[in-house]
């Protein structure tokens, strides 16, 4: 894709880049060559190296260390971006995580624990984070937005997804609050529930090759869909183009969320 410089002039953090692969690394690319100016966050200091290789592709010099469940880091982050910036244009969520043992088979055996792990990181800390940055994000001059990134696992059933997917589903219902809640700020809250791709988090779901072959047969497009497409729609969800757009779940799934065979 060439630029269409749809981001030109919009400052944004993205959270959730673990490695080339992320959905978040292919949202930041997308919104780099749009010309928005990106920070980043990382988890922890495991991620660092890579963190560092990915951050001057996209001219990222903002690059924070944030465990998103710390309500402390949090502060510190849009301290720093406050700093930095004083304002901010958007924000991207594409954090989640779950026990792998709660990701196979039956739902029913999902403990208090593993539930609430899968809670708090995946769909809580997006409210969590949007109530913090909000005095930055309504000092957007043109209005802001905010995108998570959900799956349709939260919307029916998929074998193995259990947690996640209830987790998913409370996340979807923020977004809807969120949007609702911030709106008269012109603060726009969507998600993208993107068709699966082969990062790290989805390896870890049992039966994740079967998965894509399933969607790959299945979905009206006849394939499964490339990070990239998630990358492009996300552009389309930060910039002015989507300013009508708020409280939305995009689907970029090659259609296979419209199949019921
Ligand atoms: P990924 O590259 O593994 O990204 C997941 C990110 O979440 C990692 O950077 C991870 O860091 C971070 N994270 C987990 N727990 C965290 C915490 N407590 N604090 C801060 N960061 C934390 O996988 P991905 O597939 O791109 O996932 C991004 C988002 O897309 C997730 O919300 C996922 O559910 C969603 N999604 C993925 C697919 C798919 O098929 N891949 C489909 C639909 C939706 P660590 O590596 O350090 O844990």
């Amino acid at each position: 894709m060439s630029t269409s410089g749809l981001l030109k002039g919009k400052r944004g953090i993205i959270f959730g880049v673990a490695n080339k692969r992320s959905l978040a690394w292919a949202i930041a690319q997308a919104a780099h060559r749009e010309g928005a100016e990106i920070a980043l966050t990382y988890q922890n200091e495991r991620l660092l190296e890579n963190i560092n290789e990915l951050a001057p592709e996209i001219g990222a010099k903002l690059v924070l260390p944030c465990e998103a469940t710390e309500e402390k880091d949090l502060i510190r982050v849009f301290e720093a971006v406050d700093r930095e910036w004083g304002r901010l244009d958007f924000l991207v969520h594409a954090i989640a995580f779950a026990k792998k043992e709660e990701l196979e088979g039956e739902y029913l055996k999902a403990t208090a624990d593993g539930f609430q792990l899968a809670m708090n990181v995946s769909a809580y800390t997006l409210t969590a984070m949007t109530r913090i940055a909000r005095p930055l994000l309504a000092k957007a001059e043109k209005g802001s937005s905010v995108v998570a990134l959900t799956y349709l696992g939260g919307e029916k059933v998929m074998p193995g997804y259990n947690v996640m997917g209830v987790a998913k589903a409370a996340l979807d219902m923020s977004v809807r609050y969120l949007a609702n809640d911030l709106g008269a700020q012109n603060i726009r809250v969507n998600a993208i529930s993107a068709g699966p791709v082969n990062t790290l988090a989805a390896r870890g779901i049992h039966g994740f090759s079967e998965m894509l072959k399933h969607v790959r047969d299945k979905a009206p497009l006849k394939r499964n869909i490339e990070a990239q497409e998630v990358g492009d729609a996300a552009a389309f969800l930060l910039s002015d183009y989507a300013r009508g757009v708020t409280g939305e779940i995009l689907h970029v799934d090659a259609g296979y969320n419209t199949i019921a065979w």
